[in-house]
């Protein structure tokens, strides 16, 4: 039988990580991908960038798009304040499956609500079906054809308020032009690029933090 590599990722994480230590969990993850196979999580050098802001902005709610195998949403989740919320898209079921016995591990389940689905679909469901008013913080990280159109609906939805904070992945590697270009031109943002490397690469790759205005 094949296993994909989410699951031999979770399997890594099953074998060499402590229940309840999400720090162990990253160090699991980061540890396979650094030696055994690349896997597209943000990654440790990225992910001290976006502890940074996370820690600095203190969400109650929280936006991630692109849960993936959740390396992030357990990053973002343990660095949350009792009580904050953080909701994660994914539209893959294989990957959310994966994600779901991630967070399980490392302890974090009641604080992350993973939600499978399209995010074009969700956002605009946000606040009826989650009770959700605005979002304190939104992690970008999906298909990066979808970094700006998915802006947009959030601005339409009424999911930001003055003082959101936007935190875009892979804004050089693969890279998202048209996002960045919106995002810095905007009078509605206050935007600023975090140089950073490819997760376990030594390619360039960046995070944008955009601050929204109101
Ligand atoms: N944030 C994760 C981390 O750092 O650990 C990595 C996320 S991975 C780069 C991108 C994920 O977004 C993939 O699992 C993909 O299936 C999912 N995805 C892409 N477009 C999406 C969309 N429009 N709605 C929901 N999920 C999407
Ligand atoms: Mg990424």
């Amino acid at each position: 039988t094949q296993s994909t590599r989410p699951q031999r990722l979770l399997g890594a994480v099953q074998k060499n990580a402590t229940r309840g230590q999400p720090h162990s969990v990253l160090k699991a993850i980061d540890q396979f991908c650094t030696h055994t196979e690349w896997a597209m999580n943000v990654g440790d050098e990225k992910g001290c960038i976006l502890d940074s802001v996370v820690s600095e902005v203190n969400p109650a709610t929280v936006l991630e798009l692109g849960t993936y195998c959740g390396y992030s949403t357990v990053r973002i989740a343990s660095l949350l304040p009792p009580h904050a919320k953080l909701i994660t898209l994914e539209f893959n079921p294989d990957f959310a499956a994966i994600a779901r016995q991630v967070i399980a591990w490392a302890g974090l389940e009641d604080k992350v609500q993973l939600v499978e689905g399209a995010s074009g679909d969700w956002i605009p469901k946000m606040k009826e079906q989650f009770g959700i008013t605005t979002f304190d913080f939104v992690f970008l990280d999906h298909w990066k054809d979808r970094y700006l159109p998915d802006t947009k609906l959030m601005e339409e939805c009424g999911l930001l308020r003055k003082g959101t904070v936007l935190l875009a992945d892979n804004v050089i590697c693969p890279g998202t032009p048209d996002y960045l270009e919106y995002i810095r031109n905007s009078p509605r943002y206050k935007s600023q690029y975090f140089k950073s490397h490819l997760e376990y690469t030594k390619v360039e790759d960046g995070l944008e933090k955009s601050v929204f205005q109101g």
